[in-house]
C-alpha cells in the first residue's frame, strides 16, 4: 500500500459569487521514504496542495490518505495534532526564532513531539555541529536553512514538507541544501515533498508531479535520481 494516497482531491475557494478552483481532482500516490518534487508555475495550486498535505487546510472533496488515515476527514483539533506530531516544515525564509541559538531552535521543535530525535545527532546530520551555539543572525542563509531542516527532522516526522526550500539561496548553496534534505530523508526514512517552480530540482526526486492550472499534468518516476550538477 502506498504511504500517501491522494484521491480526487479538489479545493475550491468561494469569495461571494466568485469561485476559484485551486486544486481539481488531484490524484497521486507516494511510497514511504520517497523524495517527491511537486513542480509547477506560480498560481498552479502547489501551496494549496501543500497546505492540505500539511494539515493547514482541507480539501472541499476527495480523500487524502496518510499512512492509511484520511486526513481530509479530520476536524481542526485532529489537524493540529497531525501538524505537530506528524509533519515537519521547511520554508523559503527559514522562520527561525532569532533570539535562540541553532541548538535551541532545534530543541524547541523536539519538545513538542513525544518521540523526538536527539538534538545533537540531528544537528550532526545536517553538518552543523560546529554552529550549534550560534544565533541565526550569525549564520549564512544556507546554514540557517540547515537549522530549519534539523528543526523539522528533530520532530521525527512522518512527512517533511519543503516549500521552495532554496528560493532564497544562490545556486551552489541551494544545491547543498537540497543534498542535505535528500541525505536526511534517506537516513531517517522520512517521506519528503518539495514544492518548487524550479524545474532544475526535478532530477533529484524519486518522483516528479507536475501541476498546472490546478490539475496534475504528469507523474514521473525517476529510477536514478541525481544530485544537481
Ligand atoms: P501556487 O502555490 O502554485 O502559486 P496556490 O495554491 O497559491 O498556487 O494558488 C492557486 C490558485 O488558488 C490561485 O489562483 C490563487 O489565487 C487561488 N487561491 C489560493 N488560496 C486562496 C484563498 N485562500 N482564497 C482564494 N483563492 C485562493
Ligand atoms: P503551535 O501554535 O504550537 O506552533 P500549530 O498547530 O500552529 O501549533 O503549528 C504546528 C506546526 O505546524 C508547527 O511546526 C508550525 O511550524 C506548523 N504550521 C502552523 N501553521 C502553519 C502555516 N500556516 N504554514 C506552515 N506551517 C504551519
Amino acid at each position: 500500500m502506498a504511504y500517501i494516497e491522494v484521491q480526487q482531491a479538489t479545493r475550491q475557494f468561494k469569495n461571494g459569487e466568485q469561485v476559484t478552483v485551486a486544486n481539481r481532482d488531484i490524484s497521486f500516490e507516494v511510497d514511504q521514504g520517497a523524495v517527491v518534487v511537486i513542480l509547477g508555475p506560480s498560481g498552479a495550486g502547489k501551496s494549496t496542495l501543500l497546505n492540505i498535505l500539511g494539515g493547514m487546510d482541507s480539501p472541499t472533496s476527495g480523500r487524502v490518505l496518510v499512512d492509511g488515515v484520511d486526513i481530509a476527514q479530520f476536524n481542526s483539533r485532529q489537524l493540529t495534532t497531525y501538524r505537530r506530531q506528524a509533519v515537519g516544515f521547511v520554508f523559503q525564509f527559514y522562520n527561525l526564532v532569532p533570539n535562540l541559538t541553532a541548538r535551541e531552535n532545534v530543541e524547541l521543535a523536539s519538545q513538542i513531539t513525544k518521540d523526538a530525535r536527539d538534538v545533537d545527532e540531528t544537528l550532526a546530520l545536517v553538518g552543523l555541529t560546529h554552529r550549534a551555539d550560534n544565533f541565526p543572525a550569525q549564520l549564512s542563509g544556507g546554514e540557517q536553512q540547515r537549522v530549519a531542516i534539523a528543526r523539522a527532522v528533530a520532530k521525527n516526522p512522518k512527512l517533511l514538507l519543503c516549500d521552495e526550500p532554496t528560493g532564497a539561496l544562490d545556486y551552489q548553496t541551494g544545491k547543498q541544501v537540497l543534498q542535505v534534505i535528500q541525505d536526511a530523508a534517506k537516513q531517517t526514512q522520512t517521506t519528503v515533498i518539495i514544492v518548487t517552480h524550479n524545474s532544475a530540482i526535478a532530477q533529484l526526486g524519486d518522483q516528479v508531479i507536475r501541476i498546472n492550472d490546478a490539475q496534475v499534468q504528469s507523474v514521473e518516476h525517476n529510477a536514478h535520481p541525481t544530485p544537481l550538477a
